[in-house]
């Protein structure tokens, strides 16, 4: 089939989160790539813009505040100019660098979030989690230690024993107790606005299994072994005092899950480019709702699921807007080493069983948690796919998404 030509070009590369700094394995596998790609595209004079920009909320960053004694602004203020500086130093050529703790993200990320509560796209549902009653909060699981119930390790996490390297759910620690007050938490009802993934599940599997065959065979691999067991709706909002104010009613202490606003912020930042060099960049929805305009996403694997499923799943409802159809790699490299191991949770200290899928490997590649070390293999169009089995290691996988949906 084809190519279909496009008239220009957004390229973007993952956020990266501000709780620490970039190292060799970022720059190899996402942000040289990208900046290759561009720095191509702008040599033959191609209309082209490379967004990229600080992933500032969510709990890890408040963990480190707490521990430092600083507030989670000081960790992202740090984090951000470092890393700034950095992409500087190495010559990446973003056409705007931004933050997701800027007043036109947080504007536009609350705006869109409203918008598709006003309009019916997003259910309600009440679930228990663990209470600290003595700091009147809930828990994100790195918030609960306890005694791991597998080798008792007495500072196991709600989500980890980093003793035995047993995955846990909070309610399995003996003798849980709260890390910000050291108090019992209380089992209590909460209640948090989803994305209602199952309604799209048909659409999604159309639109990438039968639509984008082309697609390289990691990522259509890994799309199908999702979309192969029932998607479950995934919680938008947390219980959480940093982030982006839920802005509904009845959302007091809320803010939007962190993998909510992150990829609204390409867009954000997008905007806020357009709107500090008007001339030179012309309007931010050229860029975004055009049917000219290519996207591409530059991305770790592990980001595969929230840029393939989740992230067309929150436009699709605006699908008059911004929605991507087709999702191409254009090229792909893999890293794997020891060093460049992440963080073994979740960003949003996510607390629920598995909400997208009731396989529990869905719930660990949701939360960024490891997946059971045993792979799955997938077959389609004759091929073999392993799924992922080792999240936490870094393994960058370039994904290019054009933009559209019909
Ligand atoms: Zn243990």
């Amino acid at each position: 089939m084809e190519e279909k030509k496009f008239k220009r070009t957004t390229v973007t590369a993952a956020l990266p989160y501000a709780n620490g700094g970039v190292h060799i394995g970022h720059l190899a596998g996402v942000y040289v790539p990208a900046d290759i790609y561009v720095r191509y595209l702008r040599l033959k004079k191609r209309e082209v813009v490379f967004i990229g920009g600080s992933d500032e909320h969510g709990v890890p960053i408040t963990l480190r505040a707490k521990k430092e004694g600083i507030t989670p602004q000081d960790v992202c203020d740090r984090y951000h100019k470092m890393i700034k500086d950095s992409f500087e130093e190495f010559g990446i050529s973003f056409d705007v660098y931004s933050r997701t703790t800027s007043e036109t993200h947080h504007k536009f990320a609350s705006d869109f979030f409203r918008k598709l509560y006003d309009d019916g796209k997003l259910t309600e549902q009440v679930s228990e989690q663990y209470y600290d009653e003595e700091a009147h909060q809930f828990l994100a699981d790195r918030y609960i230690m306890g005694e791991c119930p597998h080798c008792g390790n007495p500072n196991a996490y709600g989500d980890q024993c980093e003793k035995c390297g047993s995955d846990l759910s909070p309610m399995e620690l003996k003798n849980p107790h709260s890390t910000i007050s050291g108090s019992q938490p209380v089992m209590k009802q909460t209640k948090n606005w989803y994305l209602p993934l199952n309604e799209y599940q048909e659409w999604l599997k159309q639109w990438i299994l039968d639509g984008h065959k082309e697609w390289r065979s990691n990522v259509y691999g890994q799309c199908k072994s999702w979309l192969d067991m029932d998607l479950q709706p995934r919680a938008m909002t947390r219980d959480l005092d940093w982030g982006i104010p839920v802005p509904v009613k009845d959302a007091e202490g809320k803010v939007l899950y962190v993998w909510f606003d992150a990829p609204i912020g390409y867009i954000s930042n997008t905007k806020e480019m357009c709107e500090r060099d008007p001339e030179r960049f012309g309007n931010w929805e050229k860029w975004w709702k055009d049917p000219e305009t290519r996207l591409v996403h530059f991305i770790g694997k592990d980001n595969i699921v929230f840029h393939c499923l989740i992230f067309p799943t929150m436009l699709k409802p605006t699908a008059t807007i911004f929605c991507p159809t087709t999702c191409r790699q254009t090229s792909s490299s893999t890293l794997r080493t020891t060093r460049f191991r992440r963080a073994r949770t979740g960003r949003s200290g996510c607390t629920s069983t598995c909400a997208i899928s009731k396989a529990s490997r869905m719930c660990c590649a949701m939360c960024s948690r490891p997946t059971p070390r045993r792979p799955r293999t997938t077959t389609s169009r004759g091929k073999t796919f392993r799924s992922a089995t080792t999240p936490s290691w870094w393994q960058y996988t370039e994904t290019s998404s054009t933009a559209r949906c019909n």
